[in-house]
């Protein structure tokens, strides 16, 4: 827990501070950047609910583990030679 509170940040605030500095989202897979019209919150739920290695997208979080396990694809940034 952190001692210090968290000072509010207003939303219209928080945007002109991400359009002054835009995340670095080079690192991320296509499916996992942010979506022109999608909230953060949005995107969060939506990378939560998608596979880690090709974005196979499911609800079920218990059949997306099991799609984890087995799912073998990789994406080519991730062969890095
Ligand atoms: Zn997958």
């Amino acid at each position: 827990m952190s001692p210090e509170p968290r000072p509010y940040v207003p939303p219209e605030i928080r945007r002109r501070q991400r359009d002054a500095e835009p995340p670095d989202e080079s690192h991320l897979r296509t499916w996992q950047r942010h979506r022109p019209g999608e909230t953060e919150s949005e995107r969060l739920e939506r990378v939560y609910h998608s596979c880690f290695r090709c974005g196979h997208h499911e609800d079920d979080l218990a059949a997306l583990d099991a799609h984890e396990t087995t799912c073998r694809l990789l994406t080519p940034d991730e062969d890095d030679e």
